[in-house]
């Protein structure tokens, strides 16, 4: 029943709450979005949150911060909050690694902050899982490679194929074991 608060307008919808449920990993992450025919290239990440039930704002914060996910005591909704100031490259990878905190962590904490997410070389567990669950979802291997395969290995070119920053996708190629050519 949605009478109990009294505010049964923002009560997070059971739907929501079920579909996150089906979801656990980078795999579950990609067959649920291809299951809804969300754009796979470059990812629909507004659909992402929207389907999720997360309620996605942009604000100016300091150039150091990247944004946040942390579920409000009121209503009880999940928020992701992006620094405006970012290119949108950058601010897609925040909402990704925002979205790998809730698909993973979100029984371990209610809050999570993040700064510059590869700069930091003493990152703990949870953030390099959120990177590299942000980076898998950005760019799923087998787009990613039949992308460098078929149409271009140019780091511009695949950068602003899945919209993401050129180091986003040094990053992936390093991890797929392909080594860059100068
Ligand atoms: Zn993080």
């Amino acid at each position: 029943m949605a009478f109990i608060r009294g505010a049964s307008k923002k009560d997070v919808p059971s739907r929501v709450v079920l579909e996150s449920s089906k979801i656990s990993n980078v795999d579950d992450m990609l067959m649920f979005a291809e299951s809804k025919g969300i754009q796979m290239e470059p990812l629909d990440l507004n659909e992402i949150v929207n389907i999720l039930g997360l309620k996605l704002t942009f604000e100016p914060l300091q150039n150091d911060v990247s944004g946040s996910l942390y579920k409000d005591k009121i209503d009880g909704y999940w928020r992701i909050k992006v620094n405006s100031l970012h290119h949108p490259n950058r601010q897609r990878f925040t909402i990704a690694h925002e979205v790998a905190h809730y698909i993973l962590h979100r029984k371990d904490s209610t809050e999570f902050n993040d700064s510059e997410f590869f700069r930091n070389s003493e990152l703990n567990a949870m953030e390099k899982e959120a990177n590299s669950f942000a980076s898998e979802v950005l760019m799923p291997r087998e787009k990613f490679m039949a992308y460098i395969k078929n149409i271009s290995s140019k780091i511009e070119d695949i950068a602003s194929h899945f919209h993401v920053s050129a180091q986003a996708v040094q990053l992936r190629a390093k991890s797929l074991g392909l080594a860059e050519r100068a």
